[in-house]
């Protein structure tokens, strides 16, 4: 071994090998999922240090994540044999960008300290504008322009680059001049938004050649994991920094070839093709320069790895194009496919495969493992979400029984909302989890707000609740007012509420502040009284209704407001599992006190967008059923190239899995607030039958035992979905609702009492015996 080089590069197979080994020129590794992509980069950034190639500070490496980064630095370490000092420049787009931006921030009218501003402040400040240049704020939500800035920005464009027709979309033609006021006022108040931690690096870039010469100089070589999910803003960054460095004497257009035009798909195409002929007499003087430019100077280092069918990111500006066009922009590149899967067993990967090929816009490639067959990928069902969650409780117990490690365990899910029957579970059991690239259910805002107003009204003493949500959503009640109660409620020895009451009797509020004051607490007063009368579950809807809360959600266009709805209405759907208001707040905080730190061991539960370049042994994919996944929202918005998304999606899933993968689907969910009977997710009739296996339901009677609904019915699956939706499923139904299939422990009938809801009802007793 060791005559074949150092340590690190062992056990690589060839292509791997040439991949690390081919340090001068572009290169981009193009391979599915498990190919050893990542590794790949990793052992490449060893072996660059250990040839002498370039010191740590002199590498750009960019990974997806923060948690990435840190993983590489650790891997990297073990590769070298000891720990890596100094590698500055490893992590996201977001933290480097910003890194730069700190250092050069005077040169873009800002001081080193900058703030960077979180969603809430971004809307805060938009909403200020919006009042200033007498905009509705109902008509035109400062939410909502956010949204659209947030997009502008992915897309690299600054407000005099925004088309002219978007521009005018929001505030009756006034949003381009909001959004370049908006700059200006982020200037003022020293002051960056995420999307500027690029875009203002972009810009700094354009107009200072000399600090991008110093940046194009400094970093010797470039590497970039999960290229797929590139936005245009991260990638007019990475194309200005690949660069070779240009002759200082060289104007800025000749070399730069991002300007307006650059994020504009179209105009790079022209750029592309005088690029290719190595002369364009008409075309942009620019261009032809940088065309001479670019095969006048050495290639630049540049490696980017990615895989075209793990592209999950469109919905936030991410262009696989990127990908593609990666020849293009790198002429001379070379260009390596990795075809052998080291992360998943026959199985798993050939089912994993096939679905994919259902899908039209791709590459195509090969992909093949050396290990066993193992075990089938499995298919379960259940009849609704608690059964689900119940039913992968027990799987864990079990894999916990044969000494797995719960480390090496995940639970992926679609939408985030999914998580809270499986916290609750695992809360239940006694078992140790993590919520991985996101907060746990009950301590996500919108959950922490809803549950605010609840305290409040269960208890009116509950200071810290009502000081959270006195001005959520805004009613005029700012610091002052919240800074006045407090005095109020110290001298009185009274709870901050009854301080509010108080206070409207007096005149030391300015009278809209009193106004607003004053029917909040007729609404907490209202609210009190008709938890006398009404269910809380009910109680809860009311409340999250007429406070406005809800609403402030549904005119919220950014990226995850939908997903926060969501969230509300399962925080109202868990409350239905509680007798009463008390008994559910008593559980929230039995759960919330088992905060932070999961132990050593733990399951670890997130959404699939997060799974991302993760792998575990043993992976669970609950809720596949149509409309939940593929979600229904993403297949009405974006059509064919969102199931597309969708399908890409669910391979990413699959793919984390090394020795075992699960799926599930419960027939009955609810989804928006409502119970319905669900159809199986297309993407299960889409698995390849020799490679599934259809299981039972060990929280039940699942579908696949005594009801004679074993394996065998399905001698292809493609005819798995609609049987389930024949009369075959309706006696499965039936065999449920007499309390047969043998159902274990909490039967059927037991669970009837625990839910109050006539859709619920409605639905359970819809199939009829045949
Ligand atoms: P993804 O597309 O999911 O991000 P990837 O292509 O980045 O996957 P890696 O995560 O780098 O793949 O590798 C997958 C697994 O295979 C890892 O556990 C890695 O250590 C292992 N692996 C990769 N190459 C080899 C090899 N040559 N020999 C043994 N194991 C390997
Ligand atoms: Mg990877």
């Amino acid at each position: 071994r060791a005559a074949a080089g150092p340590q690190y590069l062992s056990g690589l197979n060839p292509e791997q090998r040439e991949a690390v080994e081919t340090l001068d020129g572009p290169v981009l590794v193009l391979a599915g999922a498990g190919t050893g992509k990542t590794r790949v980069l990793t052992t490449r950034i060893a072996h660059i240090l250990s040839q002498g190639r370039a010191r740590p500070h002199e590498i750009l490496s960019v990974t997806f994540t923060n948690k990435a980064a840190r993983e590489m630095k650790l891997r990297l370490g073990q590769m070298l044999g000891q720990a890596v000092e100094g590698m500055p420049w490893l992590g996201t787009f977001h933290s480097i960008g910003g890194r730069i931006l700190r250092i050069h921030a005077e040169l873009v009218q800002l001081k080193s300290n900058f703030t960077v501003l979180d969603v809430d402040d971004q809307v805060r400040l938009l909403k200020q504008l919006l009042q200033a240049d007498n905009i509705d704020d109902k008509r035109w939500p400062a939410r909502m322009l956010a949204g659209l800035i947030d997009g502008w920005k992915n897309r690299g464009l600054s407000p005099s680059q925004v088309p002219a027709g978007e521009a005018a979309s929001f505030g009756n033609g006034k949003g381009g001049k909001i959004y370049a006021t908006y700059q200006e006022r982020l200037k003022i108040l020293n002051a960056a938004d995420f999307g500027d931690l690029l875009l203002e690096n972009i810009r700094l870039f354009r107009e200072n050649p000399d600090v991008l010469r110093q940046y194009q100089n400094r970093f010797r070589f470039i590497l970039v994991d999960e290229y797929q999910d590139t936005n245009v803003a991260q990638y007019l960054w990475l194309r200005l920094l690949s660069q070779a460095p240009s002759r200082p004497e060289r104007r800025l257009a000749d070399v730069i070839p991002g300007r307006i035009e650059d994020a504009n798909p179209e105009s790079r195409g022209h750029e592309d093709s005088a690029r290719d002929s190595g002369s364009a007499p008409t075309a942009h003087p620019g261009m032809t320069e940088n065309a001479a430019a670019a095969s006048a100077s050495p290639p630049k280092n540049i490696c980017c790895v990615g895989d075209d069918d793990q592209s999950i990111y469109g919905w936030r500006g991410a262009e696989v194009d990127n990908i593609l066009r990666f020849e293009h922009d790198f002429p001379g590149a070379k260009v390596i496919r990795l075809e052998r899967n080291y992360r998943s067993t026959g199985h798993i990967l050939a089912a994993a495969s096939h679905l994919i090929a259902h899908n039209e816009g791709r590459l195509g490639k090969t992909l093949r493992t050396e290990d066993v067959d193992g075990e089938k990928v499995t298919v379960t069902g259940s009849w609704d979400s608690e059964e689900e969650a119940r039913a992968i409780g027990e799987e864990l117990e079990e894999l916990q029984r044969t000494g797995e490690n719960l480390n090496d365990v995940a639970i992926l899910v679609r939408a985030s909302f999914q998580m809270r029957e499986f916290e609750d579970r695992f809360v239940t059991l006694g078992l140790p989890y993590r919520v991985i690239g996101g907060p746990r259910f009950y301590e996500r805002a919108e959950i922490r707000d809803a549950l605010a107003y609840l305290r409040t009204i269960n208890s009116p003493a509950d200071d810290l609740a009502f000081e959270r949500i006195v001005n959520v959503p805004k009613r005029g009640l700012g610091d002052a007012t919240v800074q006045l109660l407090h005095d109020h409620a110290r001298k009185r020895r009274i709870p901050l509420f009854e301080a509010a009451r108080a206070v409207v009797e007096t005149d030391e509020l300015k009278p809209k502040a009193r106004g607003s004051l004053r029917d909040l607490v007729m609404q907490f007063d209202r609210w009190r009284a008709q938890r006398e009368v009404t269910s809380h579950t009910e109680l809860a809807e009311i409340v999250l209704d007429e406070s406005g809360y809800t609403e402030m959600w549904q005119k919220d266009r950014s990226a995850d407001a939908a997903g926060r709805l969501e969230n509300l209405k399962e925080l109202v759907r868990s409350m239905e599992e509680f007798e009463n208001l008390q008994g559910f707040l008593e559980h929230i905080s039995l759960v919330m006190d088992r905060d932070g730190d999961a132990g050593d061991e733990a399951v670890s539960l997130m959404t699939l967008h997060s799974a991302k370049g993760l792998e575990f042994d043993n992976v669970f994919l609950p809720g596949w059923e149509e409309g939940l996944f593929p979600s229904q929202r993403t297949l009405d918005e974006q059509g064919r190239a969102g199931l597309e998304e969708e399908r890409r999606l669910a391979h990413v899933g699959l793919t984390r899995a090394r020795r075992r993968a699960k799926i599930y689907f419960a027939t009955n969910r609810r989804i928006h607030g409502t119970w319905s009977t669900t159809i199986p997710s297309r993407f299960l009739d889409e698995l390849p039958a020799h490679n599934v296996e259809i299981t039972e339901s060990k929280g039940g009677s699942g579908w696949g035992g005594s009801g004679g609904y074993g394996a065998s019915r399905f001698d292809n699956l493609e005819s798995f979905g609609s049987s389930y939706s024949t009369p075959g499923w309706q006696r499965a139904q039936a065999n449920r609702n007499r309390g047969g299939g043998g159902r274990s422990g909490s039967g059927f009938e037991e669970r009837q009492s625990s839910f109050s809801s006539e859709s619920f009802n409605r639905t359970k007793r819809g199939p009829v015996v045949i």
